[in-house]
């Protein structure tokens, strides 16, 4: 088989959406993402108990001397851009805590070819920076919200943050992101007594929530497959409470199983990529805060493309290697298979 112009891979997937990591620093600690609070630690007692004490953290911040500037992700996404990505999606690590991220979204805006520009984050620094995101050309938003109750937020992210992500999902309302999207991820004896809370609140609040399954990609390693609640409980418990309509996407590529609620403009989706993979319609690569392409979450290799935009490469071959690892990515996931391997990195450190 020749290998084609536009970034496809060997199983014919044509990839449009590019994630951008900016940072692999984040000002929370979530405990399936970056567990390293006291609460973390007793919840996964059990297991963390098997490990050497402390339990191992695999992240280590990467120096700023790693970390691409602006003109460098500027430039690797007019070049994917114009192998045919579309939609970019910035995150981290937390963006917000990325200096001066307006200026980077401008730039991307203006890159012809993309059509969709998107962030996700915590939300804590949202009221601060909310209004020069939008003017700078932000057209979408997601908030991460696993916990309505101020105890089990805390919990779980590690802060006294709850206030605070609420004001900036409202905020985001009315500087006109909308529709805004929450994200929830639910694990089992921590937060699964909120799904039905969690709909209600993006019932009232006009809303599109995501449940995401819990996936093996938190920095300790602590994943047990007994945590993760599979997308049909979530469904089955939802439909008992709400009025819950099926809403067919043409896209194929969307992660996200999604229902209107009770009529409403509001939607509940369910990810569930460990319960339901959807890795056949995958159209997603990563680029890591420090300059690495990622064609799956649970990919075990990068590729470097800090090489291209620091030393002498061109564009043209900056193309070439794109396609030559595009073409490569992994069929699928194994997550809960016997010969799964954990990804080389955390979630936070690789771009959610
Ligand atoms: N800090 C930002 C935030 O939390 O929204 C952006 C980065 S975060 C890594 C991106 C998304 O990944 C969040 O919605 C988070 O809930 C999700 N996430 C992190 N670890 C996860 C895990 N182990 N399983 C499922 N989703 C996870
Ligand atoms: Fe939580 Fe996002 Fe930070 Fe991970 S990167 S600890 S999900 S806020």
């Amino acid at each position: 088989m020749t290998r084609p112009e536009a970034l496809i891979d060997s199983h014919g997937r044509v990839m449009r959406d590019l994630r951008v990591s900016v940072t692999d620093r984040c000002n929370f600690r979530c405990m399936y993402c970056l567990p390293e609070t006291e609460a973390a630690h007793n919840f996964y007692r059990g297991r963390w108990a098997q490990m050497p004490s402390p339990a191992p953290i695999l992240h280590q911040w990467q120096p700023k001397s790693a970390i691409l500037s602006y003109e460098e992700i500027e430039r690797i996404v007019r070049v994917a851009a114009g192998l045919g990505i579309d939609k970019i999606r910035l995150t981290g690590g937390e963006p917000l805590l990325r200096r001066d991220l307006p200026k980077l979204v401008e730039r991307i805006s203006a890159v012809s070819g993309i059509k969709d520009l998107a962030l996700t984050t915590n939300g804590f620094l949202f009221p601060q920076l909310g209004k020069a995101l939008a003017e700078a050309g932000l057209q979408r938003i997601s908030f991460s919200l696993d916990s309505l109750d101020k105890g089990n937020f805390k919990k779980i992210t590690g802060r006294d943050g709850l206030e605070e992500v609420i004001a900036s999902i409202r905020l985001a309302k009315d500087l006109g992101l909308a529709p805004v999207k929450v994200n929830a991820v639910i694990i089992r004896g921590m937060n699964d007594h909120e799904i039905e809370p969690l709909a209600q609140f993006a019932r009232d609040q006009d809303l599109i929530l995501r449940f995401i399954e819990f996936m093996p990609l938190d920095s300790a390693r602590a994943w047990l497959k007994e945590l993760v609640v599979p997308g049909q409980e979530i469904l089955s418990r939802l439909q008992k409470c709400f009025q819950l309509e099926a809403v067919q996407s043409a896209n194929l590529s969307e992660t996200a199983k999604r229902w209107r609620i009770d009529g409403s403009r509001s939607e509940i989706g369910i990810i569930a990529p460990v319960s339901e993979p959807f890795c056949g319609h995958c159209n997603r690569l990563r680029l890591t805060a420090d300059g690495k392409i990622r064609t799956c979450l649970f990919s075990v290799t990068e590729h470097d493309l800090r090489p291209f935009v620091r030393g002498e490469g061109s564009d043209a071959e900056m193309e070439e290697f794109l396609r030559a690892v595009v073409w490569k990515k992994e069929p699928r996931h194994r997550i809960g298979e016997p010969d799964f391997v954990p990804a080389s990195r955390s979630m936070s450190c690789i771009g959610g």
